[in-house]
């Protein structure tokens, strides 16, 4: 009897389960989901290259015996990568074969899941739809992870969150059509609009949704053109009630593209089906696009999402925990919050590098791993100047062990690098008073104010106190 793609990996994950430390498993392959099994040849899907990269470099030889076991020696495995394509230049999907010899000569845009219409096989010369077949079931290509739920609301994103949940109530029929997300990369785009899709698909179940990223909706009308199917492709989508596409900004400058997009932009417009388009950039910023198709990216709501702030990376952090199912001590996701400020991807990025190492090296998630880790992460993304980056270097500079200035001492020389750090966090970060002093010995407010009035007047008055202070200074800017 065949086995399908589910059991397949479920066998497989019976195997891995019982080979590695349970929190790995839990971080590494819980998340993924099989696709299919065709030929042999087994899809799983993972959420991220980090991900597909961290197996590939460390489950490589368990995932090749159990897949030779279930599937035997010829059996293989490919990877189905969500990611946002903008972060990187590469193919946007890649796929590897570990557990086979054979080389993949597939053209990645091609050997991708597309799977629209469920037989992208060679023999169907069509691979979107056969006209007049109106029942065709279009996989709407959504993450079930990607929903409202797991959407932390913050002022970064109220109103293009609000705005995608009335849409989704009322899909075609706001005067949010289309909608238009835009922002700079890792800051929710393709989560939101994933979550748009999914609660449409429950509020209607009826209606037809697809996701699709401006790469795919490219590939697939070129290999229209090469079919000379073109019609075909446009009768597609112009099938969709909910039409999703995805970082727009790559038809800049392809001209056909943006031709044939225009034109199934009118027809689900003028049908009042919704449409709703991320971009890395606002449309009065798009280069490269028609006069036409920005004008009509105009027409509805355009609302960007911005860098959340503390507390709500502090909740994506403990909403993310929660539904992994993991412990994290709170000042760790704390201290993530506070060090990793470019975006969520890269917040995620550094919790699930935490949870590695610690799964790994067995070692318990603490402050000191999360210090190590961020040491490393922090320095190649950004140079944000943080509380914790100020007191490193009010502490370097008089030679004094960092965890010092959260102890309780009365020291005269620490006491004085203690307010020093704390002087730099007022003048440097954004953080409150009372958030500074938190971090600084876990002192109140006034205390931080305190610190504030004494190093200005230690400045006035002592020389050798402010040549600290302007070395300490630039030290910190640097
Ligand atoms: P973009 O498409 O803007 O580059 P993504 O939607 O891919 O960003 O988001 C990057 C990661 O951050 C995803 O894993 C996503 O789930 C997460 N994320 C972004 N914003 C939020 C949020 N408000 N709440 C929870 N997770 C978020
Ligand atoms: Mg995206």
């Amino acid at each position: 009897m065949k086995k399908n793609h589910v059991e397949v990996w479920d066998n497989c994950l019976s195997v891995i389960k019982d080979n590695i430390h349970y929190q790995s498993f839990k971080t590494w392959f819980e998340p993924i989901s099989p696709l299919k099994l065709d030929n042999n040849v087994l899809t799983i899907q993972v959420p991220s290259q980090f991900f597909y990269e961290w197996l590939e470099e460390h489950y490589i030889s368990l995932l090749k015996k159990t897949i030779t076991k279930e599937l035997g020696s010829d059996g293989r495995l490919e990877y189905s990568i969500i990611m946002d394509s903008s972060t990187t230049n590469k193919e946007p999907y890649s796929i590897k074969v570990p557990t086979s010899n054979r080389k993949d000569t597939k053209n990645p845009a091609v050997a991708m899941p597309i799977d629209l219409n469920k037989g992208k096989s060679r023999d169907i010369p069509n691979p979107f739809i056969i006209p007049g077949l109106k029942k065709i079931k279009v996989q709407s290509q959504l993450v079930d992870s990607y929903s409202f739920e797991r959407f932390i609301e913050g002022d970064c994103n109220r109103l293009a969150r609000s705005a995608g949940y009335a849409v989704a109530e009322n899909p075609g029929r706001t005067s949010f059509n289309p909608l238009y997300l835009y922002s700079n990369v890792g800051l929710g785009k393709t989560h939101l609009a994933h979550a748009i899709g999914l609660q449409v698909k429950n509020n209607f179940p009826n209606l037809t949704v697809l996701y699709v990223s401006t790469e795919q909706f490219m590939a697939q009308y070129i290999e229209s053109v090469r079919n000379n199917n073109q019609n075909d492709f446009v009768h597609f989508y112009q099938m969709i009630d909910v039409l999703i596409v995805d970082d727009i900004q790559f038809l800049a400058g392809k001209e056909k593209t943006q031709d044939v997009f225009f034109h199934v932009f009118n027809y689900l417009h003028q049908k009042s089906k919704q449409i709703i388009i991320s971009s890395d950039k606002a449309p009065v910023e798009m280069k490269g696009m028609e006069p036409r198709l920005l004008s009509r990216f105009k027409w509805g709501l355009a609302a960007d999402l911005q860098i959340p702030d503390l507390e709500t990376r502090i909740a994506i952090l403990q909403k993310r925990i929660y539904s992994d199912g993991i412990d994290v001590p709170y000042e760790v996701i704390e201290y993530l919050a506070y060090s990793v400020t470019t975006n969520v991807r890269e917040l995620e990025g550094a919790l699930i590098s935490i949870m590695a190492q610690s799964s790994l090296n067995k070692k318990a998630i603490n402050l000191d791993l999360a210090h190590q880790m961020i040491d490393k992460f922090v320095k190649s993304t950004s140079k944000e100047i943080s509380i914790d980056y100020i007191q490193k270097a009010v502490c370097d500079y008089f030679n004094l062990p960092v965890d010092i200035i959260n102890s309780k001492t009365r020291k005269r020389e620490i006491v004085q690098a203690r307010q020093l750090a704390m002087y730099f966090s007022k003048k440097h970060t954004k953080s409150s008073l009372a958030t500074i002093g938190m971090h600084c010995g876990n002192k109140d407010h006034a205390t931080v104010l305190h610190a504030c009035r004494t190093v200005n007047n230690l400045v006035e008055t002592d020389k050798q106190f402010r040549v600290y202070v302007e070395e300490l200074d630039k030290k910190i800017k640097l």
